[in-house]
């Protein structure tokens, strides 16, 4: 049987609970009126117990007079809305607890207290707990003196053990009030009680012992010689100026080493990044609860916003520049607007290009030093956003041109190039068992379909057909259009080389469904070729071209498809032909390297010279390196290619440094060296051999975004960096990878490509281009290197606009060693013949393999 509980009994039960959830959601109010409440009570039961303390009444008015003092800031110092403020507090109590007994002195204290913060028109609620927590400090530090001293402070006579007693009396009345304003600041604050507490904690002890001494020393002059009081002004005055120095100067020092760390922080090259990091440093530095950048856009378009505070950016949107000095700045809640806004303009190449907005919600005044701060802060965020704008003018650039380059215009579909740079990636990762598979598909009568309905029927079948292809094939298989009514599907992680024939047979049906046109069905057929690779092929020119093969084989039986077979195909002997050739070349050293100076464009000294291949074939002549590069990068020998250049181009750079000079050899490196792990040993092997710094050694290099992302490649460039050579990303500008690349590889130099420089002379953009580059490549802590200067007017405009070194035939050709060591000036040297490795080389070679 239950019976219902009593009403009494249940709102008994509530109301607790009401009063604990309102303390738990207003942790403020509840403190400060805990505080009023236990100020209450102390200052009643000391009101009680003075009515039978008999006093002077001259005492009380000093003791208020003291009190109306004591809360007062003496020194304010302010860090944004915080204000450090510091007081004699305990200068005062200590006095007052000599000259006036304690039942009189604590009501004193809360009233002359709350009547200073009334005075002051301070909040209330700010005033009542400022008093109460004097009241309880005040009445805590008498109990302190009366326990250690052994008797009341007041009417005591001063000896040693009653100094001891006021200095704990001072302590613990300077701990309770530190430790009671720090909740006040946690609470309302949200933040942590300690971590508020510990904030300058050690500068507010030594202000509070510096007090406690002064109060001390007040009381022992006022009762063992009265006239030595008159020494007291001076030296109050001595410790305020002391106080007061030494505190500017820590804020000053805390101020420029913020904007230092702040300015540092500023080298990104995203504008969100930039703006998280002004706003976010702006914000610690002048402790501004809003800040806002509003990064203009151009041509006269929206800009952006973006407002946030220290716990970073909390909104970001449009909005025009004509908000400029606005006043009105949301914290982004929008429901309250900063009353106090400092801005500071930010400036571009074409004037106005944003500001830098702080806002406070309390009332601020920020010093002359803090207004310089936040002047050069915005130079530094304008040079920054400066860079960000070019730079991502020129990511569009490059994008659109590296778009343009690796994609068909009229399908949408990669090109040759595209497919070229997809299959370097699978071949890379390709095995016996995770086959990559090239199918190229050719549509039969595609010729009669143009000439009867014309060339604009020919484009929309075209477009059709492609996109059947890519839907019938999965999202990872690279479908691209190889020209005329040729595609080509690259598939990866094909299990044996038979699974590449299933997808071509399921193209083959996909393309034999009629397409709709103009009302018309048409139907078409299609032949697809396959090969597969490493089954079927050994490089992506054999695959290619075996799969071309192939092709050419299913057509004989139109509709149908056919697999590469080697029985089948007679012009792989040509290929083997080729192989062995470079394999004579290298074994009969028939590489020659020839070297072309590069300068310094301010003094126009030589820096160094980057080697550049030739093939001296014995029946062709002298080879250019683009004839025949392609063909030694798929015959698998390209590393011990690319090691007899470095090693030729070492030895000569070691020849040089033994004639005392200090320039630098550059080698350009092949995309698939980059995949080679053990390149870096055989370069660090070759160095060593001929005794040369590593940092006289750059090596080029052109990748693709391919490339840029596999782990192997950063493995290497990481295991040469390591090592000390430089590494310059060669052709800059020319491949939309490079951006993605420098961001991730710290690279020594960036090489412009000479297609930008040739502009220089008579195309905006290209400057534009360039200068871009110049100021990308030093943000990142390169050097640039404008190559392809043909005349004096591309090395004046290059050095206009800041680069640093410069190459091309203006310059100097690329010429033999000897010539370019006749035109250099360099002794000829004969070339050292490397002695045995000595122990030392063996340590260091060492050192380099770990
Ligand atoms: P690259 O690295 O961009 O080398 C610069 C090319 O520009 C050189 O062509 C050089 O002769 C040419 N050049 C220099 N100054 C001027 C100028 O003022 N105007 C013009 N129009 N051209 C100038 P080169 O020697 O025919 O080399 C062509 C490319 O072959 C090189 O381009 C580089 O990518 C590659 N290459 C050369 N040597 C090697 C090598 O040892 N290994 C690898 N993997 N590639 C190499
Ligand atoms: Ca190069
Ligand atoms: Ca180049």
């Amino acid at each position: 049987m239950s019976e219902p509980a009593p009403a009494g009994g249940r709102l008994g039960r509530r109301v607790p609970r009401l009063l604990r959830s309102w303390v738990a959601a207003n942790p403020l109010s509840a403190y400060v009126w805990l505080m009023c409440l236990a100020g209450t009570a102390v200052v009643s039961v000391m009101l009680v117990a003075a009515v039978h303390t008999p006093t002077d009444s001259w005492r009380i008015a000093a003791a208020a007079a003291l009190f109306l003092l004591a809360d007062r800031p003496l020194l304010e110092i302010r860090f944004g809305r915080d204000n450090e403020s510091f007081t004699w507090a305990e200068v005062c109590v200590l006095v007052a607890l000599v000259i006036v007994p304690l039942p009189i002195l604590v009501p004193a204290a809360a009233f002359a207290v709350l009547a200073y913060h009334s005075l002051m028109r301070h909040h209330p609620f700010k005033s009542l707990f400022n008093g109460a927590a004097f009241a309880l400090g005040t009445a805590l530090a008498g109990l302190t003196v009366w326990v250690v001293g052994g008797e009341a402070a007041y009417g005591a006579h001063f000896d040693v053990r009653q100094g001891f007693a006021l200095a704990a009396g001072a302590l613990v009345f300077s701990a309770f009030n530190g430790a009671a304003v720090a909740l006040a600041v946690a609470l309302s604050e949200r933040l942590a009680w300690l971590d508020v507490l510990r904030k300058g904690l050690w500068l507010r002890s030594l202000v509070d012992l510096g007090n406690g001494l002064v109060g001390i020393g007040v009381v022992a002059m006022a009762v063992w010689s009265r006239p030595t009081l008159l020494v007291l002004p001076p030296v109050l005055a001595v410790m305020y100026a002391a106080y007061r120095g030494y505190l500017h100067a820590m804020q000053e020092r805390d101020l420029w080493q913020q904007l230092e760390s702040a300015c540092r922080q500023l080298n990104q090259l995203d504008e969100s990044a930039v703006a998280t990091s002004v706003i976010v440093n702006a914000a610690a530095m002048f402790k501004a609860d809003t800040v806002e950048v509003l990064v203009a856009a151009a041509g006269g378009r929206p800009g952006t916003l973006y407002s946030g505070g220290a716990d970073g950016v909390r909104e970001v949107r449009q909005e025009s520049l004509d908000g400029i000095g606005g006043s009105a700045l949301s914290d982004g809640t929008g429901d309250t607007s900063a009353l106090m806004v400092y801005a500071t303009p930010l400036e571009g190449p074409q004037g106005k290009a944003g500001v830098l907005r702080l806002g406070f919600r309390g009332p601020v005044d920020l010093t002359k030093r803090e207004r310089q701060v936040l002047k050069t802060f915005g130079h530094s965020v304008s040079s920054a956003l400066q860079n960000v704008a070019l730079y991502s003018e020129m990511r569009t650039h490059a994008e659109a041109k590296a778009y343009e380059a690796s994609h068909d215009g009229l399908t949408g579909l990669g090109n040759r190039a595209l497919l070229h740079d997809k299959a370097q990636i699978a071949l890379a990762g390709a095995s016996d068992d995770w086959q990559s598979a090239l199918l190229i598909i050719d549509l039969d009568h595609f010729k009669e379909i143009n000439d009867t309905l014309g060339h604009a029927a020919g484009d929309v079948f075209l477009q059709q057909v492609g996109q059947r292809i890519v839907s019938s094939v999965k999202e990872a298989d690279a479908v691209c259009r190889l020209g005329g009514d040729e595609f080509a599907v690259l598939i990866s992680g094909l299990r044996t080389p038979e699974h590449a024939d299933a997808v071509a047979a399921r193209l083959l049906t996909v393309l034999s469904e009629p397409v709709g046109f103009d009302g018309l069905r048409l139907s078409i057929e299609g032949s697809v070729g396959v090969a597969c690779y490493p089954a079927d092929a050994s490089s992506f020119d054999e695959l290619l071209r075996r799969a071309d093969v192939a092709l050419y084989q299913a057509k004989t039986a139109r509709g149908s498809f056919s697999h590469y077979r080697v029985d089948r195909d007679e012009s792989s002997l040509h290929r083997l032909a080729l192989a062995a050739e470079l394999r004579t070349a290298l074994a009969e050293d028939q590489f020659v390297v020839y070297f072309q100076p590069q300068f310094d464009l301010a003094t126009g000294s030589p820096v160094g010279a980057e080697a550049l291949v030739r093939w001296q074939h014995p029946k062709r002549g002298l080879l250019a390196p683009d004839t025949f590069i392609g063909a030694v990068e798929h015959s698998g020998l390209i590393r011990d290619f690319t090691m007899v250049v470095i090693e030729k181009a070492v030895a000569e750079c070691a020849s040089w440094a033994a004639d005392g000079s200090q320039l630098t050899v550059a080698v350009n490196l092949s995309a698939r060296n980059l995949l080679d792990k053990e390149i870096s040993t055989d370069v660090g092997r070759v160095l060593l051999r001929h005794g040369l710094p590593a940092e006289r050694l750059v090596l080029e290099i052109t990748e693709t975004t391919m490339m840029s992302e596999l782990e192997v490649v950063e493995e290497v460039l990481g295991a040469l960096r390591t090592m000390g050579v430089q590494l310059s990303v060669d052709d800059f500008g020319t491949g939309y990878s490079s951006l993605a690349f420098l961001q991730r590889v710290a690279v020594n130099e960036v090489k412009i490509d000479r297609s930008f420089v040739g502009g220089l002379a008579d195309s905006e953009s290209a400057r534009a281009l360039v200068r871009a580059t110049v100021q990308l490549a030093h943000s990142l802590g390169a050097r640039a290197v404008g190559e392809g200067v043909e005349d004096e007017v591309l090395a004046e405009a290059l050095r206009t606009l800041g680069c640093d070194f410069a190459q091309g035939y203006h310059l100097g050709r690329p010429m033999p060693a000897d010539a370019l060591r006749k035109a250099l000036g360099l002794r000829q040297v004969p070339r050292a013949v490397p002695g045995p490795r000595t122990d030392v080389e063996g340590r260091h070679l060492r050192a380099i393999a770990g």
